[in-house]
């Protein structure tokens, strides 16, 4: 929320995670999982003359306890109202510091303490930063603490969880001011054209991101280190041979140190382009599972998915600036003297910036979904194509269940899930394996 270019960045990158299940914490420090952990195939998803699709799928849902279903049923929908809840939160902080002459106070703070433009950028961004997070710090400790210890997926106690938040912080303040004092810069010099070379800057810094995030953003985060596990890298591997991926490494992160969820993902771009596992995926998920995941990553690598995500993304950031240009000028036309915004150029415009912006991207949720939902959907095909592994990929669909609604309507889907629902995945799954039952033959009890 405090951060839009934090969020957009975050956004790429995890349209390309392939998801997370968690893992309840059970009384003696032993984990209690919610859902199976081990693969069990229903007897109506084993090959057989009758099998059927939607049988097979309904058998694998019918695994789950319906406790489980209301828990994450519970949670997820949670996350809708987050959604508008961040988004008026955000608006309020926004218009309390143009109404009372906040904003201003702040540049003119920066103004009083250097004559150098791009340092008064960088003091209003680093002033802006703080005085956003101190206040949505009550709702951002609800959501990202409070409720995601009270739904079992924490693994932080609260002082570790705020030296994230800090690192955070400070990670925004030096690649956000960096963003902010180009921007201006071009700003002021091309004050015509600025909203088209603001939007060129945006994805050049967008893509600056991507590229060092996984070398140097997410280690100060968690460690990250190959992969040394020849039961789990020898099939994984030589997947990626048969797929034609150069690849002699896979990574994994220790994400258990501040969550249960299991996740993976394709993260940078270029040279710095790499397949990341985390631990509870690889402590909790079977063998099959884990290959599954594998040929879902490998197909947002094959199918290019970070390359049309930025084209994806310039398309709305062009769009985004060209609506910027004409919603600012329309604005401050009408209240820019009462809130003592010079202009556009003036970086006490800020707080307007992000209220427009916020606003954009609220009504865009759907599309931004749809739009990396599409492409999950088109890795998990390329991933049943590649591993060979449906029911594994259905006890990772379960899994993800554990925190994310497993059947809903057609309409939440679209609007809310930025990946297929568990449901659909696991109905593709037994699609697939319906089409190639003949590579199940030998082991019938598979
Ligand atoms: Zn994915």
């Amino acid at each position: 929320m405090n951060s839009r270019v934090a969020q957009l960045c975050l956004a790429l990158l995890c349209c390309v995670n392939v998801g997370y299940a968690q893992e309840v914490p059970g009384p003696g420090g032993k984990p209690a999982t919610v859902m199976p952990s081990v693969l069990t195939v229903p007897p109506e998803a084993q090959p057989s003359p009758h099998f059927n699709a939607q049988a097979a799928t309904d058998a694998y849902l019918a695994q789950i306890p319906a406790d489980a279903t209301a828990r994450s049923n519970a949670y997820f929908e949670g996350g809708y109202w987050l959604i508008l809840w961040d988004f008026l939160v955000g608006a309020v902080i926004y218009l309390v510091l143009l109404r009372f002459g906040w904003s201003a106070g702040m540049r003119a703070l920066a103004e009083r303490l250097t004559r150098f433009k791009p340092l008064q950028t960088l003091i209003y961004w680093t002033e802006f930063m703080i005085v956003t997070s101190v206040l949505s710090f009550p709702l951002g400790v609800y959501e990202g603490f409070v409720r995601e210890r009270k739904y079992g997926l924490a693994t932080q106690t609260f002082g570790p969880w705020m030296g994230d938040q800090l690192k955070g912080l400070l990670v925004n303040i030096v690649l956000g001011g960096f963003f902010a004092m180009l921007l201006f810069g071009v700003v002021r010099r091309v004050p015509r054209t600025w909203w088209i070379w603001g939007s060129v800057v945006s994805i050049v810094f967008l893509a600056f991101t991507v590229l060092i995030a996984p070398v140097y953003i997410v280690p100060i985060f968690n460690k990250v280190a190959p992969l040394d596990d020849p039961k789990i890298t020898l099939p994984i591997l030589s997947m990626a041979r048969a797929n034609g991926i150069a690849a002699d490494k896979v990574y994994e992160m220790n994400a258990s140190r501040q969550t249960t969820r299991m996740s993976a993902n394709v993260s940078g771009f270029g040279h710095t382009m790499r397949i990341t596992l985390n631990d509870n995926l690889l402590r909790r998920g079977s063998a099959e599972e884990i290959q599954s995941i594998m040929g879902h990553e490998m197909g947002h690598y094959v199918l290019h998915h970070i390359y049309k995500d930025f084209l994806f993304f310039f398309v709305v950031i062009v769009s985004g600036f060209a609506l910027l240009r004409w919603s600012l000028d329309w604005s401050l036309a009408l209240w820019g003297e009462r809130w003592q915004v010079r202009g556009v150029g003036d970086t006490a415009v800020f707080p307007l910036v992000f209220l427009l912006g916020s606003i954009f991207f609220f009504v865009l949720t759907p599309i931004i979904n749809t739009q990396v939902r599409t492409a999950e959907y088109e890795a998990d095909m390329y991933g049943l194509n590649a591993s060979r592994q449906p029911d594994g990929f259905a006890q990772a669909a379960i899994h993800l269940g554990e925190y994310r609604k497993m059947s809903p309507s057609p309409i939440e889907e679209w609007v809310f899930f930025d990946h297929p629902s568990g449901r659909n995945r696991i109905y593709a799954a037994m699609r697939w394996k319906a089409e190639n039952l003949s590579l199940f033959a030998s082991t019938p009890n598979h």
